[in-house]
């Protein structure tokens, strides 16, 4: 795979006129490439907004979550129909603040892919372990039963519609993303995981590195090739370091 993706999560910041600012403040700077790939979250209440900003431009919209019901009865939730509807064309699903503060399951998780591929939005499925699963020599196991369960009953072949994001969640928001080589030692055990299981040739899966991604260690991680890009919280927020991330993607995609 020799392109790179980067993908902003602005999480639970920014109004709808704070959020117009950024977005064109990020436009303002950005110059298409043909192997770099740029989307962007916002939160729902601004995606109407930023979907007309960026209508005549290549970066991608992008939604935070998503509920896995078209329509009914369900208090405060969004169904993948009116994602379609306003423009996204990705969906961040089970992210860590998800999982850990908010409680998804992986079953919940299930069928949110589910919901998100019957309408053609490309689910982004984040991965990752606490510290303490970390410590205790447990990664990988728990890495491969979020993919077991996430992925349960999807077909390998809709596997080119989703990215995966490896975000260890003791890196998510703390200043202290994973060495080159953790990040890259898990994207391996990923693809090696995904060959034995579904038969996916290992490097046509696209895995993003997510957990304190900076300007000052992107073009480390960059240099890797097992990391096919990047999902960016904080470093995101300010158009110059989502700006000069994305510039260091172009410099290093191989
Ligand atoms: C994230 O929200 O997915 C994330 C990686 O956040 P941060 O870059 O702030 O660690």
């Amino acid at each position: 795979m020799s392109s790179r993706f980067i993908v902003g999560n602005w999480k639970m910041y920014n109004t709808v006129s704070q959020a117009e600012t950024l977005v064109r403040a990020i436009l303002a700077d950005y110059h298409p490439h043909p192997t770099v790939e740029v989307a962007i979250a916002p939160p729902f209440i601004a995606l109407q907004t930023i979907a007309t900003l960026l209508a005549s431009n290549t970066i991608h919209l992008a939604a935070q979550t998503v509920y896995q019901e078209d329509e009914g009865a369900f208090t405060g939730e969004i169904s993948p129909l009116m994602l379609k509807a306003v423009g996204c064309r990705y969906v961040i699903i089970g992210h860590s603040e998800r999982r850990h503060v908010l409680g998804e399951t992986d079953q919940d998780i299930n069928m949110k892919i589910r919901a998100a591929l019957r309408h053609q939005l490309h689910p982004i499925l984040c991965l990752g372990e606490r510290l303490e699963e970390r410590e205790a020599g447990h990664t990988t196991r728990v890495v491969q039963s979020q993919l077991q369960q996430g992925l349960a009953g999807i077909p390998a072949k809709e596997f080119p519609q989703i990215t995966l994001a490896y975000e260890p969640v003791w890196a998510i928001g703390t200043g202290k993303a994973a060495t080159v080589d953790q990040a890259a030692e898990v994207h391996g055990e990923i693809r090696r995981y995904l060959q034995e299981q579904y038969g996916i040739e290992p490097h046509t899966q696209r895995i993003l590195y997510g957990g304190s991604v900076s300007p000052d260690n992107a073009e480390a991680l960059f240099h890797s090739s097992e990391i096919n890009g990047a999902l960016i919280g904080k470093a995101c927020l300010n158009a110059e370091s989502f700006g000069r991330i994305i510039a260091l993607a172009k410099a290093y995609t191989p």
